[in-house]
């Protein structure tokens, strides 16, 4: 007997369709199909295809479909400090001489968020957290370029020129400005697009910020709901800051002031003695592990400790890079240096890049899997690149061997938005000339001469 087909808006296919289910099925000669931006049906091509009349049809012959992957702490804006930052200091807000968040104009937010939007998206990563200074310019690139994304600002109250100078000193007129960008940020961007655009709150650190203004935060989040976004105990100086300041730990000071929970996502979280690991994974904190940020710091996050305490591990590339592929196995690589043995494997860290970024977000019902019931957010990776043979589970050559560059198509909520490589909804070599201007501007106002 055969039923009629069925009209769909999008049919995948591909050699291999890598769900990452509960049950880590991969399918050989995979399909997915698509209706108003969620996968309706999923199975062997032969058994699907004949179910459904597609509106349009991607992938086939080599090409692999994943799962979109999960970047969960980025500031793109900040990507003007790439390449010359990692030699010359560490966290940008906390270094003298490089192009700083407050020169920037909004214009100038909106050009460096879509080179980092068009970054993300080339290596895969079809929903990112991202927060900076003119957050309604990386909501509009998010949007524009089809990016998932959760969007907020950059909550401080610590006055940047000084804190540049080592000094820290508070202002409340810049606290309340930043608390009045954010609540605008939220007011005009957050539900865009069926949801597709989340907005939150984001204090930038425990000691960039004071206790009242963190308590603010808290109060305010509260009421919102969703995540709230920090840098916790990133580095010595913040440490020591932040005890001097209250007596306390970064993690005891959010503690005691409402924000160490299951709802924070926390970058970093290096500088932690064993009571501080404790303390965070008894709260069911997660930590946003930006393992090359790490590296190229001299640092390592002590995560094995932290999931084992209870904390949840997500993955990001923190700015510098789009490639979360390549982080997953900075990931493995750094802890195995630090463990002296062969700690995590492919797999572990491959949920860390969608699944557990998904649920942090607490998007798990509808992102970090290909499964019936949630949102086409799906990578095709070509199947012919070197990179990716031998093939064996699918999750090894994967991890160890890819990067961004082996992907060929995005889909986003259903929509092709990356395509052979390139965008669909922009001119992706008129975003990177248009950032290059902005950055080599700043950096001649940093006392710099770019290379033209
Ligand atoms: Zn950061």
């Amino acid at each position: 007997m055969t039923t009629t087909p069925n009209p769909c808006d999008l049919l995948v296919t591909g050699d291999l369709v890598l769900t990452l289910d509960p049950q880590g099925r991969t399918l050989t000669d995979g399909a997915l199909a698509v209706v108003d931006r969620t996968i309706v049906d999923i199975g062997p091509a032969d058994e699907v295809s004949p179910r459904w009349v597609p509106a349009s049809s991607v992938g086939g012959s080599g090409r692999i479909a994943m799962p979109g992957l999960v970047n969960i702490h980025n500031h793109t804006p900040l990507m003007i400090t790439r390449g010359m930052i990692e030699d010359i200091g560490f966290a940008p807000m906390y270094t003298p001489g490089i192009p700083q968040g407050h020169w920037l104009t909004e214009e100038d937010a909106y050009a460096l968020s879509c080179l980092g939007m068009f970054e993300l998206l080339r290596a895969g990563c079809t929903t990112v957290v991202d927060y900076y200074r003119y957050p309604q310019s990386c909501a509009r690139a998010a949007a524009e370029l089809g990016v998932r994304a959760v969007i907020a600002g950059r909550i401080h109250d610590a006055a940047p020129d000084a804190l540049a100078a080592g000094r820290y000193e508070y202002s409340r007129a810049i606290g309340e400005a930043s608390l009045a960008e954010n609540a605008k940020l939220i007011a005009d961007w957050n539900g865009h697009d069926g949801g597709r655009i989340r907005c939150d709150w984001a204090p930038h650190a425990p000691d960039t910020c004071s206790d009242d203004l963190l308590r603010e935060v808290g109060k305010l989040a509260e009421t919102h709901g969703g995540n709230v976004h920090t840098h916790l105990s990133q580095l010595p100086l913040e440490v020591d800051a932040v005890r001097a300041r209250t007596g306390l730990t970064p993690p005891q000071l959010l503690d005691k002031l409402g924000l160490l929970n299951d709802r924070l996502i926390a970058a970093h979280c290096i500088h932690m003695d064993r009571p501080d690991i404790e303390l965070c994974g008894k709260a069911g904190i997660t930590v946003a592990h930006a393992p090359i940020g790490n590296a190229k710091g001299g640092r390592i996050a002590p995560i094995i400790e932290l999931r084992e305490a209870g904390a949840r591990i997500a993955l990001c590339t923190d700015t510098f890079s789009g490639d979360l592929i390549e982080a997953m196995r900075w990931a493995i690589a750094m802890q195995r240096i630090n463990r002296q043995g062969t700690v995590l494997d492919a797999r572990t860290v491959l949920d860390w890049g969608t699944q557990e970024g998904a649920t942090a977000l607490g998007m798990s019902d509808r992102i970090g899997s290909l499964e019936v019931g949630k949102r086409a957010d799906i990578v095709l990776l070509d199947n012919r690149s070197p990179s990716l043979a031998p093939m064996v589970d699918g999750y090894g050559v994967l991890v160890h061997s890819a990067s961004g560059h082996d992907v060929d198509t995005v889909i986003v909520d259903g929509r092709v938005v990356l395509s052979g490589g390139k965008l669909t909804l922009a001119d992706g070599a008129a975003i990177v000339t248009r950032a290059q201007a902005v950055a080599s501007a700043l950096w001649k106002r940093a006392g710099r001469s770019p290379l033209q």
